[in-house]
């Protein structure tokens, strides 16, 4: 966890009275926070939109619009909803603190505040403001890491198998049609005896590299299993899909891995299958793929085959 430093806060204070401000600033800026101020609701919403503050001080009674308004613009806004607001009023009717809540408020102080009172408020909820973002940011991370194979960055298994569940129920809804290519290192076991497991990882590395520069941006693509890579081609027929394998094919067979000056050549045996109607799921087709890979194995790999549909 990232410790609380004041100085990396901005807290924005809007009050329509001079003493008021001055009053706030003197107490957030001896306790170290940058600060800035508004004193009117236009200028307070010009200051949001340039600064973009980390919490925001706001005066519930202000001419023009009053300060319940200026914190409801501000929640409905997406870019500025996450910011938190404080109320400081002068006011203690029911009403008017409900009211300070439903438009979007995390906190009010009444005035005249204690010093002590308005940094212990400020403080949590800019503490409770870092540790959601920090929490969003660790969230995205896994989010990601789940996806990815760690290995070779690329999708791995659960993520290429969900890309491929979405392609199959676009091709059922819309009529339309894909490929999908089942790609397995030649030999691979061969590879790691004879030049160590380093090399092989970085030789699966190259691979998934070189695969991925052949296939278009709305292509997915990603690692299956150990030595196997699958590519799913959207609006791709059968046809188009062999050339595409054959050139995988090449382009593997020509790639040179090296580390500590030993040089490595490999090859991949690639099953071609095609979306059928006749399909119940997206294992029927991968199945299919499957099959043509092992035949392309058995006539001797280095090579494609293609999957008939039933
Ligand atoms: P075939 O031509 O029939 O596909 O032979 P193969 O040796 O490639 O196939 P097999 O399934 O017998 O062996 C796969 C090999 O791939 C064995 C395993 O050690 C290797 N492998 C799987 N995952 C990794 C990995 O992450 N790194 C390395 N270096 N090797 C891996
Ligand atoms: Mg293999
Ligand atoms: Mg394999």
């Amino acid at each position: 966890m990232i410790k609380f430093r004041p100085e990396d806060c901005l807290v924005l204070l809007v009050d329509d009275v001079s003493q008021n401000l001055q009053l706030a600033l003197e107490i957030l800026n001896s306790a170290g926070y940058a600060t800035i101020f508004a004193s009117s609701v236009k200028q307070a919403i010009e200051r949001v939109k340039t600064a973009n503050p980390d919490l925001i001080l706001l005066d519930l009674m202000m001419p023009e619009m009053g300060g319940i308004e200026v914190c409801k613009r501000l929640k409905s806004d997406n870019l500025y909803a996450h910011i938190p607001i404080i109320f400081v009023t002068d006011s203690n009717k029911k009403e008017d603190i409900i009211n300070a809540f439903n438009s979007g408020a995390v906190d009010y102080i009444n005035k005249p505040f204690h010093s002590w009172e308005l940094l212990a408020r400020v403080k949590i909820h800019l503490e409770m403001k870092k540790t959601q973002e920090e929490l969003k940011n660790i969230n995205s991370q896994l989010e990601k890491l789940v996806r990815t194979d760690s290995l070779t960055g690329v999708n791995n298994r659960r993520e290429i198998l969900s890309l491929g569940e979405k392609e199959f129920q676009r091709c059922r809804r819309y009529h339309r049609y894909f490929s999908l290519l089942v790609i397995d290192m030649d030999y691979f076991k061969h590879i790691n005896d004879t030049f160590g497991h380093l090399l092989g990882d970085k030789t699966l590395i190259t691979v998934a590299g070189a695969i991925k520069n052949c296939l278009r941006q709305v292509d997915s693509f990603g690692r299956f299993g150990g030595e196997e890579f699958v590519a799913i081609l959207p609006e791709t027929n059968l046809e188009d899909a062999e050339t595409l394998a054959r050139r995988i094919c090449q382009v593997i067979n020509k790639l040179n891995i090296e580390i500590d000056r030993q040089k490595v050549r490999v090859t991949a045996s690639i099953g071609v299958a095609t979306f059928s109607t006749q399909d119940n799921n997206l294992e029927e087709v991968i199945e299919r793929a499957d099959r043509a890979m092992f035949a392309a194995k058995n006539q001797g790999r280095n090579r494609v085959s293609l999957g008939k549909t039933v």
